[in-house]
């Protein structure tokens, strides 16, 4: 290797750097060609080359942590070094939001990484995994579908509808919104393949800004073509699905009541549905966002009940309305007495704090009976109706005769 400043030269076969060293210096490569491998037992992995205008070992310019991979020469190759000093000097004056970003950006791009490496070479094999794991690619792909879905918003995103039933009167309580990306090209993609990337990039935050104005245009239309004999006494509503990035946004309440007031629609018409993961990952946000929601009306929903947070002490300082039992629950109350009992005691718990439930999942009749038979309030899942594309919702409203149970 030559060295001259901030260039270097490596020959073929020279090592730039080495899997589990502690970087110090980032590269750019100014000609030649590299190779990045990573350790599997005893052999050396290829997952893929870089040239010319590629940079390698850029996270050692941000953190200490060792290297996630080898890089070597396979032709001679000119290179520009950034070590850590030099860019730390350049964001030294640089805002403290941005210091904090890069650190959070770093954080989740090397959990991306390890999480799509990891369960690419459990599902496919070795043999195949070395076109795919190349992690730049990963992250590649990642930022190009982010950038697809950014540009899906308002015309390729759309919302499904799942019908929400009232268990005492067998009648239709409301619906839940669940998101669909209809892709030119891949055609429908489901909401657990995209909603993850959507979270890491922050993107979601417009796109539940979208699935909410749509909900609430929507609840009128719906509401409109309801049979009276079909729909529950209390107010009708649409379940709009949110993230905990929605709540880290300053002005969540006050667009969430502007998008409410744009269209017309009351507080009762739409209910929120967040996971536990808000309490414990943003408690101060979640404490603030949701007594201003509650003191306005909204219902609030947990959703996945007894999967998440172990502790119940968030029921008592949160303001929450109702509790969603999770359909793994549900799936397996006939033949899991664990299971019965779990639901049970999630009702009774319920009742005694004043919150309602709705059980998802119910894909049998002897399910909504014996949920019936429990004093849950509310049910959803395939077996009352799958989640459903706007035009078959007026349909459906129109059609559909309550299902004994
Ligand atoms: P979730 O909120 O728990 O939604 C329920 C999921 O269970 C939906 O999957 C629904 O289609 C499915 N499901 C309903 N009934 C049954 C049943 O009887 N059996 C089975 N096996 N499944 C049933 P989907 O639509 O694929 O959504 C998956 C998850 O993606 C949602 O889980 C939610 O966490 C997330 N998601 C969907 N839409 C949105 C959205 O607009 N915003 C956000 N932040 N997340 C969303
Ligand atoms: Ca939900
Ligand atoms: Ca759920």
């Amino acid at each position: 290797m030559v060295e001259n400043q901030t260039k270097k030269t490596f020959f073929a076969g020279d090592t730039l750097m080495k899997e589990g060293e502690i970087g110090h210096a980032a590269y750019i490569i100014e000609s030649g060609q590299v190779e990045i491998l990573v350790d599997r037992g005893n052999n050396k992995l290829k997952i893929g080359t870089r040239g010319p205008g590629s940079m390698v070992g850029e996270m050692a310019m941000i953190d200490d942590q060792p290297r996630t991979a080898t890089v070597r020469a396979v032709e001679d190759c000119e290179v520009i070094e950034i070590t850590r000093e030099d860019f730390e000097g350049w964001i030294e004056n640089a805002d403290p939001v941005l210091k904090m970003t890069m650190h959070v950006i770093l954080t989740r791009y090397r959990d991306m990484l390890k999480k799509s490496f990891f369960s690419s070479v459990k599902k496919t094999g070795v043999e195949e995994t070395e076109k795919q794991n190349d992690l730049h690619d990963v992250a590649l792909n990642a930022i190009k579908m982010r950038n697809e879905l950014k540009e899906a918003i308002g015309s390729d995103l759309v919302l499904y509808y799942q019908p929400i039933v009232d268990i005492k009167n067998r009648k239709i309580a409301g619906f839940e919104a669940l998101m669909r990306w209809m892709h030119p090209e891949k055609g429908m993609i489901s909401p657990g393949a995209f909603i993850p990337i959507a979270e890491q990039s922050g993107l979601i935050v417009e796109m539940s800004r979208w699935a909410l104005e749509e909900a609430c245009r929507k609840v009128h239309d719906f509401k409109e073509v309801i049979n009276s004999d079909i729909r529950s006494d209390d107010p009708f509503y649409i379940s709009v699905n949110f993230s905990v990035r929605d709540f880290a946004t300053p002005d969540f309440f006050d667009h969430f009541q502007e998008t409410l007031k744009k269209t017309n629609t009351s507080v009762d018409q739409i209910h929120l549905e967040i996971t536990e993961s808000l309490f414990f990952e943003q408690p101060a946000l979640a404490s603030e966002a949701l007594t201003r929601c509650h003191e306005k009306g909204l219902n609030i929903s947990i959703d996945d009940f007894g999967t998440g947070y172990s502790s119940l002490s968030y029921l008592h300082s949160f303001p929450v309305n109702t509790l969603k039992i999770d359909q793994s629950f549900v799936r397996s109350m006939l033949h899991k007495e664990n299971s019965y009992t779990l639901i049970r005691s999630i009702i009774g718990l319920a009742e005694n704090l004043n919150l309602k439930v709705i059980a998802e999942g119910i894909e049998h009749q002897e399910e909504a009976t014996a949920l019936k038979e429990l004093n849950c309030q509310k049910c959803q899942g395939y077996w009352f109706a799958r989640p459903m594309p706007e035009a078959d919702v007026l349909t459906f409203l129109k059609e559909w005769a309550v299902p004994d149970f």
